[in-house]
């Protein structure tokens, strides 16, 4: 059994929680809303009233936290995390953030003799509560290692993307990619539409073609080809539109910071900060289907 601190209980981190506590762990839970912390202490959790509070004892700290600017306040800002836990501590941040933040933590908490992972998550809240994350690991390879054995009890994949900074990479590389080929599913499912196709009867022909890709297997967006996906409910749960836009804004800051070429992100990120602005910000990124909906 670990002690483990896990910060940021919200939709993602709250049922990371508790499938710690399912585990076998001590988990000492702590979040800014104190409702988030009761619903961890009903499932077992410790509930936990400040940040220094939850790290007593802790061997792991992991944090869920909603931006960069929330992981840079803990870890190095007015939270202090850094000075509050004991040395030896392993610091595993799942959060979505702009690869230099995990870089800055990294370089801090090696100076104070502290071990830093960032392992940003694949997967949404259904596998954060199912247990079938994805883990994408960005440190030194020990310290992956190390924290194998607390991930593997919220996920089913760790991968070693590199060094600090290179799981939050991989992770924003793999959503604007994701973006893209929604986009363009759902473009080719309304032309084929406003051309008299059925939309399952195409989809089933694209599956069997050389348009066959992740989205049209598993998350059709148009409504009523699959069951069981965001499309066929009104779109409602599933992975928001302002995720997919705050993900594709830290991959569009990553292309300018390496001056890369990614015209189709920049495209896929206008075309979703224009369905977010239409009112479709809580709605799965799915939803972009309706953009291209003829009413
Ligand atoms: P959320 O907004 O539901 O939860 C974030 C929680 O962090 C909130 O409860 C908030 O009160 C808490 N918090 C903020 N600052 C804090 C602090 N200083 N100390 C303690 N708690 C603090 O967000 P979420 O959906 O759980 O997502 C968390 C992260 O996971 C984000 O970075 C997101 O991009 C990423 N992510 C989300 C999904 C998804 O489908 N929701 C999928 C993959 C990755």
């Amino acid at each position: 059994m670990t002690t483990i601190a896990f910060l940021g209980l919200g939709q993602m981190g709250g049922p990371m929680a508790l499938n710690l506590v399912k585990a076998g762990h001590a988990v000492r839970a702590y979040d800014l809303v104190p409702a988030a912390v009761q619903k961890a202490k009903e499932g077992g959790c410790t509930a936990c009233a400040t940040v220094a509070d939850a790290v007593q004892g802790a061997q792991v700290v992991v944090t869920m936290l909603p931006t960069t600017q929330a992981m840079e306040d803990l870890y190095l800002g007015a939270g202090d995390l850094l000075a509050l836990v004991a040395p030896g501590t392993l610091l595993i941040d799942s959060s979505t953030v702009a690869p230099q933040a995990p870089r800055k933590v990294a370089e801090a908490a090696g100076a104070k003799g502290l071990a830093f992972i960032d392992a940003p998550v694949s997967g949404g809240v259904a596998g954060a509560a199912a247990g079938t994350l994805t883990f994408i690991c960005g440190g030194d390879a020990a310290d992956v290692e190390r924290a194998r054995a607390v991930l593997s009890h919220m996920g089913k994949n760790v991968f070693h993307a590199g060094g600090h900074g290179a799981g939050q990479v991989a992770k924003i590389c793999n959503n604007m990619l994701l973006a893209i080929h929604m986009a363009g599913t759902a473009e080719a499912l309304q032309l084929g539409v406003d051309n008299g196709l059925d939309p399952k009867t195409l989809s089933e022909i694209m599956l069997k073609s050389s348009g066959r890709n992740w989205s049209l297997e598993l998350y059709n967006p148009y409504p009523g080809v699959m069951d069981n996906v965001p499309a066929s409910r009104a779109y409602e749960g599933g992975f928001k539109t302002r995720l997919m836009n705050k993900d594709l804004s830290l991959a569009m800051e990553a292309a300018q910071a390496s001056g890369s070429a990614t015209p189709l992100g920049a495209l896929a990120r206008s075309l979703y900060a224009l369905h977010g602005r239409g009112g479709a910000e809580d709605l799965d990124f799915s939803s972009i289907q309706q953009l291209f909906a003829r009413d």
